[in-house]
This record gives structure tokens, C-alpha cells and sequence, in this order.
């Protein structure tokens, strides 16, 4: 997934939750080209960058691709984050700088690794019919911002939670589920199956922040309801949250330790102030080895080009966003 919003002030009500609670609404963001496809972005938000290490959500679909195109995302570059492709329905081509030419399915993790640098393409398959699913991006802690490319893919198998519920845990470990997926920072990401009328109190991490995204269906979290599209976003200190669906629901549980740094993310870069995301940028449009090249992509644009940068320099930001 690449950022068409580098530069764009984002516009957007912060919607006061229940106690503990803040629910942040998507906004539309066109992925760009010519029958682009829209995705609704909850992160990073005006007033908050991070749930734990998660950076960037944008949610998507069902998109028929017959009349939206579907997903045609030209090689770009990536520093200093990882991404993770995570579907519903549909499937995308991934190729990337590191060699990689993988299928992203439903059911099955695709965590990228693009720390000093990489570059990639994501074009959904001629077979799809509907597309829908989530792309996110996990910062990097300063100490491993350089990482080495790498690619990690494992099929989740699903699981039952509890009564009339069942997860796929994609990223950590949740009710004694894990994941072997390596990230640089404690993390969780599952997607969660719901039943009608259930109410699940779910074991967390007292250190983590969490964040539940309802994909379709609508929930209470701690109370808060929440309907399709929404994100709720709860602090850390709670050993269990509850989760309530009145109906059949699909969400996503996010979490991690509040991640305490401040970085620049601009376009799709994430570095440690300005000059570090004006280096990587001077690096992309010249080809540099740092990002390599993605082999075997068809599409109509060789490769995105980085848009120009602002004639200020580039402010870092921390979890929340404090000059809002
Ligand atoms: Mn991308």
C-alpha cells in the first residue's frame, strides 16, 4: 500500500467515547490512479499516531473489482516500517526488492520488513471479484529502524476463543494463541469472529494498549459501541476487555506497549527527522541500491515517484499528536 496523503492536513472530528474509550472514524482516501480504489484510513488520525506499534490502518471492501479497478499499487519504497497484509476476500500479488513473489489469501499473514529500505508492488489477481481486507504499518524502534528486507508469511489457523467466538491471531498471542511472526516491539493482531449476542471478556496484557476495528457487523467495547468502519481505542491498564456483538461481527484486535518515540512519517517513509526522510526520498528518485528493484511487475507505471517535499521541514510526532 503506498500514502497518497503526504503533505494533506488530515481533517477529521476526534468523537468522544465512553469511559476509556476514544472511537476514531475512517476518512476516504483514494490510493490514486486512474480507477483508483478508495480505502478508509483510521491511523495514523490528527490526534494520535500509534496504538502500541501500529502506525497505519487503512480498511477496504468489499470492493467489486470489476467496477473499481480493484488494487494496481505501482513499486514504491518503504523505510523504517513493517507492513501487513491482511485479507478477507480477494487476493493480491506481492512482489518485492528482497526477491519475494507471494500470493496474499484470507487466512494468511504476509509481514514485510522494510527498515533501511525496500520496495514492492501489490496488484490484486485477475480471479478476484471482491476485494476487502486491511492493510497496517508497524513503526520501528530507533534501535532496529536500519533492519535487513525480509518477508514472513504463515497461514493462521482459525481458533476457537470461547463460546461463539473464534480468532485467527496473526500477530502475538491472544487466550494462549500464538504467533510465530517475528516483530520488534510486543505487538497483537486478530481477527475476530462473533457471534450473535455473545459477550466475551477478553485476557490482555495490562501493559498493552488496544484498539478494535469493526470490519462488519457492530460491537461495544468497554461499552463503547461501535459500528463498521470504527475504531475504538482503549489505554492500557485493563487484564481483560470486554467485548459485546449484538450481532454477527468481524473485527480486528490491535495491540501493543505504547510506543514511546517520536518520528517523522512522511509519504512512505518513517525516519528519525527531517533529513533522514529527505535522504531516503533523494535515494528513491535516484535508484539507489538501498531499495533495489521489484522484478516481474506489469503495470502501467514503472514505479511511483516520491511526491515533492514540503518547503518547511518535517516535524516528528509522538503516540499523541500534541500540535493538533
Ligand atoms: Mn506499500
Amino acid at each position: 500500500m503506498t500514502n497518497t496523503e503526504a503533505g494533506a492536513e488530515l481533517e477529521l472530528c476526534p468523537c468522544p467515547g465512553g469511559p476509556g474509550v476514544d472511537v476514531l472514524r475512517p476518512r476516504l482516501v483514494p490510493l490514486g490512479g486512474p480507477r483508483a480504489m478508495t480505502v478508509r484510513r483510521t491511523l495514523p488520525h490528527r490526534d494520535r499516531s500509534f496504538v502500541g506499534a501500529w502506525c497505519f490502518l487503512d480498511h477496504y471492501g468489499p470492493d467489486d473489482v470489476a467496477r473499481t479497478g480493484g488494487m494496481d499499487v505501482a513499486p514504491h519504497p518503504h523505510t523504517g516500517l513493517q507492513t501487513v497484509s491482511w485479507l478477507f476476500d480477494g487476493q493480491i500479488e506481492h512482489r518485492d526488492s528482497a526477491g519475494v513473489h507471494a500470493l496474499v489469501r484470507p487466512g494468511e499473514v504476509n509481514l514485510m520488513t522494510g527498515g533501511a529500505g525496500i520496495a514492492h508492488s501489490e496488484v490484486s489477481t485477475p480471479a478476484t471479484r471482491f476485494l476487502h481486507g486491511v492493510q497496517l504499518w508497524i513503526v520501528l524502534p530507533h534501535e532496529h529502524r536500519a533492519a535487513a528486507r525480509d518477508f514472513q508469511h504463515w497461514p493462521v489457523p482459525s481458533t476457537v476463543l470461547a463460546d461463539g467466538v473464534r480468532a485467527r491471531t496473526f500477530i502475538g498471542e491472544l487466550a494462549g494463541r500464538t504467533s510465530p511472526l517475528h516483530t520488534f516491539t510486543p505487538l497483537l493482531g486478530a481477527e475476530l469472529l462473533l457471534d450473535r449476542d455473545v459477550s466475551w471478556a477478553v485476557p490482555v496484557r495490562p501493559d498493552f494498549e488496544h484498539a478494535l476495528l469493526i470490519d462488519a457487523g457492530a460491537a461495544r467495547v468497554a461499552g463503547q459501541p461501535l459500528t463498521a468502519g470504527e475504531l475504538g481505542i482503549l489505554d492500557s491498564g485493563p487484564s481483560a476487555v470486554v467485548i459485546e456483538a449484538a450481532e454477527p461481527t468481524r473485527a480486528l484486535l490491535l495491540g501493543g506497549v505504547p510506543f514511546a518515540e517520536e518520528v517523522v512519517m512522511w509519504w512512505n517513509f518513517i525516519g528519525a527527522d527531517h533529513d533522514e526522510i529527505a535522504a531516503a526520498r533523494a535515494d528513491w528518485e535516484q535508484h539507489a541500491d538501498r531499495f533495489g528493484e521489484v522484478a516481474g511487475y506489469t503495470g502501467g507505471t514503472a514505479r511511483l515517484p516520491a511526491p515533492a517535499l514540503p518547503g518547511v521541514r518535517l516535524r516528528s510526532r509522538g503516540r499523541i499528536r500534541r500540535d493538533s
